[in-house]
């Protein structure tokens, strides 16, 4: 199943052919067109949904929203593949390195996203979105906590995060656009295993990245343990799991994001999102 936001209303991508069903309309009202509420009721959404037939309406690609719009709680875990940490030159970290990005941050898998600076980066993720509350669960206990997964591009403003120490991954990571996520919110009935994903991102045919989320240092039923048993995770609630290698901070030169590229995000059966870029009324050219 792939859940979606259109215009602001939760909607349902039919598995075959186009457009989007109103899970409100669909529902005879059951679910009003609010995502979060929904998420709130995951297994009765599920029920409600399971087999339904209604007519799906032509959408545009372009009026897809965040599938998860305003998550109460956003956890990202930073280094948590190996090759990126070496390319990083930081040690492999001896528990999950957890930030958050603020939510305000989030935006559709087709957005243009505006640019502060001349070093902006990019981060390839796969997103764990929470349908039921989970609260100090176990490993074996974690996956039945997941409503599913998701793309996310975790864009990083690299000279705000790196002056000073500790350095400032939250707001660094959250000027307005900084999180691209979707298309959708796809059912782990789709993705038999989450943890053995291609996962890249490109410009043009630029690959930047192009990793498998096998490479993960710290798995999903690990960090969902980890997590839950210091925050309980709600309905809702993302973990961004990190990204492999290839980032433009570490390259010689670097390559970060400039005003009139596209970067394509994938992951290998979710999608990708297509993220346009152009220079903010007050953007910085790089120190
Ligand atoms: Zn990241």
């Amino acid at each position: 199943m792939r859940l979606a936001t259109v215009s602001g209303r939760l909607v349902l991508l039919p598995a075959n052919g186009t457009g989007a069903i109103d899970v409100e309309h669909a529902t005879g009202g059951r679910f009003g067109p609010d995502t979060m509420a929904a998420l709130e009721r995951w297994d009765e959404l599920v029920d409600a949904l399971q087999g339904i037939e209604a007519p799906a309406e032509p959408i545009e690609p372009g009026q897809l929203q965040a599938p998860v719009p305003m998550p109460r709680q956003l956890f990202a875990i930073g280094l948590n593949y190996a090759d990126h940490a070496a390319e990083s030159k930081m040690p492999l970290p001896p528990a999950p390195l957890v930030f958050t990005k603020f939510p305000t941050c989030l935006t559709g898998p087709y957005a243009t996203v505006e640019l502060p600076s001349d070093n902006v980066d990019y981060e390839v993720e796969l997103v764990v979105v929470i349908g039921r509350r989970a609260d100090r669960v176990s490993e074996d206990q974690a996956w039945e906590h997941v409503a599913g997964v998701t793309i996310g591009q975790d864009l990083s403003e690299r000279v705000v995060q790196l002056t000073g120490t500790p350095p400032q991954f939250s707001l660094a990571k959250s000027y307005a656009g900084f999180g691209p996520t979707g298309p959708a919110l796809v059912t782990l009935d789709e993705i038999p295993d989450p943890g053995a994903l291609g996962i890249g991102c490109r410009v043009g045919e630029e690959v930047l990245q192009d990793g498998n989320t096998k490479d993960m240092i710290f798995g999903i039923p690990e960090l969902i343990a980890r997590l839950s048993h210091v925050c309980p995770l709600l309905p809702g609630d993302q973990i961004w799991t990190g990204t492999p290698d290839g980032v433009g901070m570490v390259r010689t030169p670097k390559r970060y994001l400039a005003p009139g590229e596209t970067l394509t995000t994938w992951i290998d059966g979710i999608g990708e999102l297509r993220t346009s870029f152009v220079a903010a009324s007050d953007h910085k050219t790089r120190d």
